[in-house]
């Protein structure tokens, strides 16, 4: 028979004494993540904002949390890589789909797929945590390319940005 109780009862481990292999690079914690602090909502699209959180030049690949406080939109394009999305609040789809996402909903989106992101009208703004390789490459609307969206993109994107509100442009190599 098991005596449970509301100690802590690994109180008593000890953290690993050498947890980073010679070349690793440090965590990143971010306390505030989904800040609503909107100097940290780089403008994505016209409709469309993104929260970075963590980004890799290296592996073409970003993690952040996508903003709408209105309906919003992010206009056709196509992935050659995978995309996660984890629902934090509000409410949206892609055009190509028939579910709609909400609070606490999870999407994996094979490679090789196009779509159309949409921020529904909701009593709660859209926050959508996202894992995302890149790059994105926007389809016209006969579903033609017409240019791309990469890490690279987004680095200079959040850099443009943070310089001009003030949080300075340095800010985005703290999330590398
Ligand atoms: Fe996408």
């Amino acid at each position: 028979m098991t005596t449970q109780t509301n100690k802590e009862f690994w109180r008593d481990l000890k953290p690993i004494e050498n947890i980073f292999m010679p070349d690793a690079l440090p965590e990143v914690y971010i306390a505030d993540a989904v800040t609503e602090d909107t100097r940290y909502h780089v403008p994505f699209t016209d409709t469309v904002f993104s929260r970075p959180l963590w980004i890799s030049p290296n592996e073409n690949r970003w993690c952040d949390i996508l903003i709408a406080n209105a309906p919003g939109l992010v206009n056709r394009h196509y992935h050659p890589h995978e995309v996660f999305a984890f629902t934090l609040s509000g409410k949206w789809a892609y055009l190509e789909h028939d579910w709609v996402a909400t609070k606490g909903n999870f999407v994996y989106e094979s490679p090789d797929e196009g779509h159309t992101l949409v921020a529904y009208e909701s009593d709660e703004p859209m926050r959508v945590f996202f894992v995302v390789k890149g790059p994105l490459i926007w389809l016209d609307e006969e579903g033609e390319p017409e240019g791309y969206f990469d890490v690279h993109s987004y680095i200079a994107m959040c850099r443009e940005h943070f310089a001009k509100n003030g949080i300075g442009a340095d800010y985005v190599d703290t999330l590398f």
